[in-house]
């Protein structure tokens, strides 16, 4: 039976973002798990190559194609991207990706495709012609190993996934459902776009599952501070 064998966690780059009490550093990148029998899925596509011109960066990877290419895996091999959101930052590369089933939850899909504007910078990436797309409805297990779990609040419809690899078990990623280390309580403060009540519930649940399911690690998308402390690819968690 297919099942996770690896993950690797790919870096793209990390910069310093003020805030009102100093700065934080916040990184972004994505995530490949490839299976036992040679599969590559792929979860989100980090930053698209053109995005901004702000800030440089404190810490630059190489793009994500590259670090793909140097796993030996070219777009075309890629089989699953699984979508956590369709923010830009989330979704630079997908149009790569073109032998892929894109899998994102229906809610999503729907709030995106509506034409909600928020959605609407990335939508060529997400939404390129041929796209071939699997919606879903909550709670997947895609494989033995492999569950999608929805965690709507950052964004209608987002997903967080649970990939357990054979030696280091169970390794959340939370996504932007917690994207910082900081956040992972009940009592954070959601920022203005975000649904506060849905926010603080998946949350929770990913709190309850980090316990029930014994989680070895949990991935926080953009904290900066974890990524320095991350294996990153061309290593990779088994
Ligand atoms: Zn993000």
């Amino acid at each position: 039976m297919t099942r996770p064998a690896r993950m690797y966690l790919i870096h793209q780059y990390s910069r310093d973002i003020a805030v009102p009490s100093g700065s934080i550093l916040m990184s972004t990148g994505c995530y490949l798990v490839q299976t036992d029998d040679g599969r590559n899925i792929l979860i989100d596509s980090g930053m698209p190559p053109d995005a901004d011109g702000s800030d440089p960066p404190t810490e630059e990877s190489a793009g994500i194609l590259a670090q793909l290419r140097e796993l030996g895996v070219r777009p075309e091999d890629v089989a699953v991207v699984i979508c956590t959101h369709f923010d830009i930052d989330h979704v630079g590369h997908h149009e790569h990706f073109i032998n892929a089933e894109h899998i994102v939850q229906r809610e999503q899909y729907e709030v995106a495709v509506s034409g909600a504007e928020r959605f609407a910078s990335g939508r060529s990436h997400w939404d390129a012609p041929g796209t071939q797309r699997r919606l879903v409805d909550g709670d997947v297990e895609l494989m033995p190993g492999l569950r999608l779990v929805e965690t709507s609040g950052h964004a209608p419809g987002h997903q967080s996934v649970l990939v357990t690899l054979p030696g280091t078990g169970p390794v959340l990623i939370a996504g932007d459902a917690v994207s910082l280390e900081r956040q992972f309580s009940v009592d954070r403060q959601p920022r203005s776009y975000e649904d506060a009540d849905r926010l603080r519930a998946s949350t929770r649940k990913l709190l309850d599952l980090v316990s029930r399911e014994k989680v070895a690690l949990t991935v926080f998308h953009h904290d900066g501070e974890q990524w320095r402390k991350l294996r990153r690819a061309p290593e990779a968690y088994e």
